[in-house]
């Protein structure tokens, strides 16, 4: 390593912490890890170039008890493990960022706007927030940057922000901001690179993970996106039920009784692929399960998917292209084809012995040269847009 400069890439959950570690100008990545189980069964895990062979910290429950603390043992170790590493700075990933259309360094009106949204993001803002305020607090002297999920979708036309509601609402902030929106500047960046003409023409990318959202681009730009307000709108998920009929809430509240807490757990973490297969939230497990209801859940998941991209390009008036990416998008090849196989009216053909065949982490064009619509599988690196977003902000400030 010649430069010795370093960015530390911080995602915060409710009970995990992932990071990376982003070496040099040229930033490059040289570990990652995480600590999962925090509140339950902390544990450590890293590797990389600059981690093999260092002993990890002690991780327990008592000195662990939840992700802030974990960043500060994770800070402690980097100091004693890479004591040649000059931090420049930390970068997280944050949600929601509201009206900011760029990444923030943190200073404390940020950190006191970023925390008026944490009603707008129950479920994840808080600890994004809290993280950084921790990190302020114990280690003053690191600079911190936050990069907003919902920032790239700035750009969309006021009228795909609008709900049918009384306008007075938007005005209060319920309205859609989409998200996800880290994983798209990465492919929007890397389309121009490989393939200029889908940047700029009309391109759907779909993001297949956990969490799963679709964002159409226009130009490089978000143009629509299918998460909303929160990220439980739009396509079905691992755990979260997607587009609902806001009737059935009202159902719930009145008919059945339920609370709100048990509604936003069922909604959150017990409904998608969870919920339907009544198995698992894992596609892997669900592709490789020979129940009708795992069966049901993936048929479901496909056909959502479908309707959301032909919505999307029939907003846009075509598409040039269609980009899969995240763990679904870049591993699971039964689903890629049974999305573009209901798709072949449109023009689409993809190869198959490549789409069951694919080279792992690497950008391929798996359309065929005949089809109307190319298709792409880009694995998505929304820590490396962090670094390069935390790295280039800190120099210009200087
Ligand atoms: P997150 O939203 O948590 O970042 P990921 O993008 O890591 O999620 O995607 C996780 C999903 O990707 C899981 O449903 C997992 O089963 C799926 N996945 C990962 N690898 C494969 C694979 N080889 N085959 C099928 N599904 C896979």
């Amino acid at each position: 390593m010649h430069d010795k400069s370093a960015v530390l890439v911080m995602n915060a959950g409710s009970s995990s912490l992932k990071f990376a570690l982003f070496a040099g100008t040229d930033n490059v990545s040289i570990g990652r890890g995480s600590i999962t189980g925090i509140g339950t069964q902390a544990k450590f895990a890293a590797s990389g170039t600059g981690f093999d062979g260092k002993a990890f910290p002690e991780i327990t429950n008592a000195n662990c008890k939840s992700p802030s603390e974990g960043a500060k043992i994770l800070l402690d170790w980097l100091d004693k493990v890479l004591p040649e590493v000059k931090l420049l700075g930390v970068g997280h990933r944050v949600v929601h960022g509201g009206d900011l259309a760029k990444p923030a360094i943190v200073r404390p009106y940020i950190l006191a706007y970023l925390r008026t949204l944490s009603p707008l993001a129950p479920l994840h803002q808080p600890f994004n927030v809290d993280i950084i305020e921790y990190i302020q607090q114990e280690r003053p002297s690191v600079l911190q940057v936050a990069c907003f999920d919902t920032s790239f979708h700035t750009t969309i036309p006021a009228i795909h922000t609008r709900f049918a509601l009384p306008r007075i609402w938007h005005e209060k902030g319920v309205r859609r901001y989409g998200f996800h929106g880290l994983s798209y500047e990465f492919i929007a960046r890397r389309l121009k690179d490989i393939a200029p003409k889908a940047y700029e023409g009309k391109t759907v990318v779909a993001h297949l993970g956990n969490g799963s959202s679709l964002c159409a681009l226009e130009n490089g730009k978000s143009f629509y996106t299918t998460m909303g307000f929160s990220v439980l709108d739009g396509l079905i998920m691992g755990t979260r039920c997607g587009t609902l009929d806001p009737g059935v809430l009202l159902y719930f509240m009145r008919e059945a009784k339920l609370d709100e807490a048990s509604i936003e757990r069922m909604l959150y973490h017990d409904s998608g692929l969870r919920g339907i297969s009544g198995i698992s939230n894992d596609m892997a497990v669900l592709l490789n399960s020979d129940s009708p209801n795992a069966r049901e859940a993936l048929d479901m998941f496909c056909l959502r998917a479908v309707r959301e991209i032909g919505s999307a390009l029939s907003m846009m008036g075509g598409m040039d292209a269609l980009v899969f990416t995240a763990g679904i998008g870049e591993n699971a090849a039964p689903i890629r084809a049974q999305i573009l196989n209901a798709l072949a009216w449109l023009g689409v053909s993809y190869d198959m012995e490549l789409n069951a065949n694919l080279p792992h982490g690497v950008e391929t064009l798996i359309s065929r040269p005949e089809s109307k619509v190319d298709v792409w599988v880009i694995p998505t690196n929304e820590e490396l847009v962090i670094s390069t977003h935390t790295r280039d902000s800190l120099t210009a400030s200087h």
